[in-house]
């Protein structure tokens, strides 16, 4: 069997169209939703992260809020400008850049920001409310991640489901919302003990881990669809000296030869990122001005 190839690009296209779409709905209205990216320090990759975020914002007709600050901000003042985007009526999502320098906490940023406003779904606010089935702002990538599933195999009520990984941005909130979608979940991490065998039950499989081609096609059941999160570089000499590839933690070329749906890497799991953050802070935009929520743009 050759897997189809989920192609995240594209996919991404149609989320960002219909974002666009509620955008102009909403701009009748005489709303416009408004995204705030907040930048500590000059970091070359962070500047084009963030360039990247108000590019898209801007694109889908979203406004666009950007905020540089010195690398050396005092805590006082990057709370104090959080505080104000959090008043601020134009700004219905606040997103801080991470990392920032290590005098700032990120777990300390995180829980200034309201969290109605926390589109990254990153505060224990949002956490808490989807680990009890509650309306949450969802972390993006596991949330395009999950839209993705619904698209390529429809409802995906009693399959079996593990997740590779068990992190707070990826691997927990992905379990969680896949539980809420009535799988039978299994969340898989260093510890556990026949990582092949766990993984040989799933009709779905999450990748990650952030270890390049850790997963090969021996553990795949036949037909299941592989969602590989990793982002891992390796290097490539073909392409020159000191040049690297991406690779995810799936072994690809492989694992497509059994799975029956596979993401690449790149241009799988990744523009979904992007294109989530956009559906939602449409999302808190309606939440907070009692609209109903967009239609296929939530968890
Ligand atoms: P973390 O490092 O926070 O978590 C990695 C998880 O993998 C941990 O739970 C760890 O287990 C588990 N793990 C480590 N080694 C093994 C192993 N040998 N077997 C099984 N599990 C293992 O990473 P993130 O969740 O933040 O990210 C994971 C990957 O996804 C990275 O490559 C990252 O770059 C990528 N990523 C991609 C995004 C995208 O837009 N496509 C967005 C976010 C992340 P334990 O808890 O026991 O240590």
């Amino acid at each position: 069997m050759t897997a189809k190839i989920l192609d995240g690009k594209a996919f991404a296209a149609d989320i960002r169209q219909k974002v666009a779409a509620h955008v102009a709905t909403l701009v009748d209205q005489g709303i416009q939703p408004g995204l705030a990216v907040v930048l500590v320090g000059e970091d070359p990759a962070s500047q084009v992260y963030v360039r990247n975020k108000g590019i898209a914002t801007t694109e889908v007709g979203m406004a666009s809020f950007e905020h540089k600050l010195p690398v050396d901000v005092t805590q006082t003042d990057l709370y104090a400008l959080i505080d104000k985007l959090n008043a601020d009526p134009a700004v219905h999502g606040i997103l801080v850049q991470f990392p920032v320098p290590g005098h700032l906490s990120e777990r300390d940023i995180v829980a200034r920001i309201d969290p109605a406003k926390d589109v990254d779904g990153l505060s224990v606010v949002n956490a808490g409310l989807l680990a009890s089935g509650q309306r949450a702002m969802v972390s993006c990538t596991p949330l395009g991640c999950l839209m993705l599933l619904r698209d390529t195999l429809g409802p995906l009520a009693g399959m079996e489901a593990v997740v590779i990984g068990r992190s707070n941005l990826v691997g927990k909130p992905m379990a969680q919302l896949l539980l809420r979608d009535s799988c039978t979940v299994t969340v898989a991490h260093s510890r556990t003990r026949d990582l092949a065998a766990t993984v040989g039950r799933a009709d779905i499989v999450i990748a990650a881990v952030g270890r390049a081609q850790m997963v090969p096609a021996s553990w795949i059941k036949p037909g299941a669809t592989v969602i590989d999160v990793g982002i891992n570089r390796l290097p490539a000499p073909e392409k020159g000296e000191g040049k690297t590839r991406l690779v995810g933690d799936v072994d690809f070329a492989a694992v497509k030869e059994v799975a029956g749906a596979i993401t690449p890497v790149p241009g799988g799991v990744g523009p979904l990122t992007i294109a989530c953050l956009l559906a939602n802070t449409v999302t808190a935009t309606c939440r907070m001005n009692g609209l109903p929520e967009p239609e296929g743009l939530t968890a």
